[in-house]
């Protein structure tokens, strides 16, 4: 009897289990129908509960598979470093490929979690990448240049927009490799906002709605430097000044604030600190803000489809159609006057932006994929035949006519061979 198709997800972080949650019960959902098997792998990037557990059990999102706990066991060694989890991740992933001997293994994203896809892609395992094709060019960026490997090594890529698309192109992937599908992110604003906007949660917090800005702080760039994370916590005191601003502090900003001594600079009667936060209510919290400052690319997107105005406190974004639709401003300079400018916005910009197919962009990935399983395409996508319909391959062998058999011998078994 024929194998059946295994496909495995590969996640790490909380957006992860936000943003795939819907694919994730699509892809659960279908196995009996559709004849192949989905398991669920975590990293263990993220592992607090917090920043986890909260989301799989709030979100209906079951348990992983397998966890390869690198976050907890790379805090007990004290090694944390990109480097380190990169090469602790390397190393689990090959076990994890041995053991479960998947035909496609998908990620989402740009962590460092899909440094793994370089593993999967040794063993000439296909690779799917949800989110590609973003692009802040900003080589400062640790995710930019985790972007550009997993892009590279992919066999399918869902982008979010047609521009994204075009970037890939660009860059010489080839367009069989690409599907434009629309944000994701939408599904689960789509799924979660009714059973968010019930929550009592600026009640809890002594906010009014329209009368408080909210605040996320957690990228390299802002957190890893003690003069520009004074600046940006200064900010936030000006700010507070003018309205309240709730700060959920994520467990790595914590330990920034106490290792650089700005702590108590957070102590200030305007400045409502929390744990990260659940989805639903950080959800309500979003769509009840006055304005939202942020250095998260996922909050940056949310804010935009809830009509609230947003303040990306960074040097570079990966998704600038966030600003060219006018519902952000990017500056990574004194937060508090450009917050002030935010605050001036009025929020009427086009909230289809994100998914100008309109539908559901999940569906669209789940559709397609099945559609790649049933044809065959993932034992194929390293073929000879299918590099010939690369057009800069073509052109490279200036192969108008004939094809790339008649250069070389290697049979689409030896490409495709594992
Ligand atoms: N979020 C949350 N609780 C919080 C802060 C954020 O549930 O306290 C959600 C937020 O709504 C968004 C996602 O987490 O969906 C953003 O995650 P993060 O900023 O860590 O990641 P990024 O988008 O920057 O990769």
């Amino acid at each position: 009897m024929r194998r059946k198709f295994k496909l495995v997800t590969l996640l790490g972080i909380r957006p992860d289990i936000i943003r795939m949650r819907k694919l994730l019960h699509l892809l659960d959902r279908g196995q009996a129908r559709h004849g192949y098997q989905h398991l669920y792998v975590h990293s263990g990037q993220h592992y607090d509960y917090s920043l986890d557990g909260i989301f799989h059990r709030e979100l209906d999102v079951r348990r992983p598979k397998f966890n390869m706990r690198t976050g907890r066991t790379l805090k007990k060694r004290a090694k944390t470093s990109h480097v380190y989890q990169a090469a602790f991740l390397f190393e689990k992933t090959a076990q994890m490929l041995e053991r479960m001997r998947p035909d496609a293994v998908l990620f989402l994203g740009d962590t460092n979690t899909v440094l793994s896809a370089v593993v999967v892609a040794k063993y000439n395992i296909p690779v799917i990448h949800v989110e590609g094709g973003g692009r802040s060019f900003d080589w400062r960026m640790p995710e930019e240049k985790n972007r550009i490997i997993i892009d590279h090594l992919s066999d399918v890529i869902y982008c979010y927009l047609e521009r994204y698309k075009q970037i890939l192109l660009a860059e010489g992937v080839a367009e069989h490799r690409v599907v434009s599908v629309g944000n994701i992110i939408i599904d689960a604003l789509e799924e979660f906002l009714p059973a968010a906007r019930q929550r009592p949660i600026l009640q809890s917090l002594g906010v009014q709605a329209r009368k408080y800005a909210l605040c996320t702080l957690h990228r390299e760039e802002n957190i890893e430097n003690r003069k520009i994370l004074a600046a940006k916590i200064k900010g936030l005191r000006q700010l507070s000044r003018l309205l309240p601003v709730v700060f959920p502090v994520m467990p790595r900003v914590r330990a920034r604030l106490r290792r650089f001594g700005l702590a108590n600079l957070l102590k200030s009667p305007g400045i409502i600190l929390t744990e990260p936060l659940g989805f639903l209510d950080f959800l309500k919290l979003e769509a009840e803000a006055k304005m939202i400052v942020t250095d998260s690319g996922t909050v940056q997107e949310e804010a935009l489809l809830l009509g609230v105005p947003c303040l990306v406190t960074r040097r570079s974004t990966e998704r600038p159609e966030t600003i060219a639709a006018g519902a952000s401003i990017l500056a990574e300079g004194d937060l508090y006057s450009n917050a002030q400018r935010a605050l001036q916005m009025a929020p009427q910009w086009d909230r289809t932006v994100l998914n100008p197919l309109g539908g559901s962009p999940s569906e669209r990935i789940y559709e397609d994929l099945l559609s790649r399983m049933r044809s065959g395409y993932f034992a194929r996508s390293r073929s000879l035949a299918m590099l010939q319909e690369n057009q800069f391959v073509r052109e490279a062998y200036g192969l108008a006519q004939c094809s790339l058999q008649h250069l070389s011998q290697p049979s689409e078994k030896v490409l495709c061979a594992r």
